[in-house]
């Protein structure tokens, strides 16, 4: 492995940093102060939102850059905190019969029909996630495979500023995500091991083998 130093562009400042480094770490690495827009470092947050271009490439792209590791001649452009740029208030209760569920989240996202496939919420999401294809399936009424392609969505707003229809298309996926399991019966199992736990009849049986913390053969 090369472990000779990196250098990349980061808002016009030249960052040297040890390979392996992810680019926030390279900043810090460097001795420049960056707080602003840094939270969770493990890529759950979406704070560290960034613009890079790599050397060999004209292509731009969104990434977060606590997981994003720093590449010789990277240009690195930190993204601020993004607002809501649309509103799609709903109370979470209101979605109470089945048969409606679809044409009631339709009605409280009428944009996302107008979805134009311009792909443009894919490009700009960090995580990789098929956003126009899940709000695609949210109007199919395809509401369970909608939920899961948003699973990892961190809500960092890109795709919302992105949307030339002003969908909001990771709080579309939040809606689904939250109103499906809300509505479908709950796991047999789940159900009865909660009982159990009423009844009193769940315990620990530290004597188990399986419970021994010591290393097995
Ligand atoms: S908010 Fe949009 S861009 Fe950000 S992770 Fe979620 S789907 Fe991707
Ligand atoms: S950016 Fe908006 S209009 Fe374009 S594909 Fe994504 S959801 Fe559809």
């Amino acid at each position: 492995m090369d472990h000779e130093p990196i250098t990349i562009d980061v808002e016009g400042r030249s960052v040297t940093a040890s390979p392996g480094r992810s680019i926030i770490e390279a900043v810090w690495e460097a001795g420049h102060v960056h707080v602003q827009g840094v939270g969770c470092l493990g890529g759950v947050c979406g704070s560290c939102r960034a613009i890079i271009r790599r050397a060999d490439s004209t292509e731009v792209k969104m990434v977060l850059a606590c997981e994003t590791l720093i590449e010789a001649g990277m240009q690195v452009t930190f993204v601020p905190f993004l607002e809501r740029l649309s509103d799609h208030p709903y109370q979470i209760d209101s979605f109470k019969d089945t048969w409606q569920l679809v044409s009631q989240v339709n009605q409280t996202f009428p944009e996302a029909a107008h979805c134009r496939h311009c792909g443009g919420c894919d490009s700009a999401c960090p995580k990789g996630i098929k956003v126009e294809r899940g709000v695609n399936l949210a109007v199919e009424g395809q509401l369970g495979a909608a939920g899961d392609i948003f699973e990892t969505c961190i809500m960092c707003n890109l795709c919302s500023h992105i949307c030339p229809e002003f969908i909001d298309p990771n709080h579309l996926g939040l809606l689904v995500r939250r109103v499906v399991p809300s509505l479908v019966v709950r796991p047999f199992n789940l159900m009865q091991r909660l009982n159990q736990l009423e009844r009193g009849e769940l315990y620990f049986d530290y004597e188990a083998p399986e419970a021994s913390t010591e290393e097995r053969d």
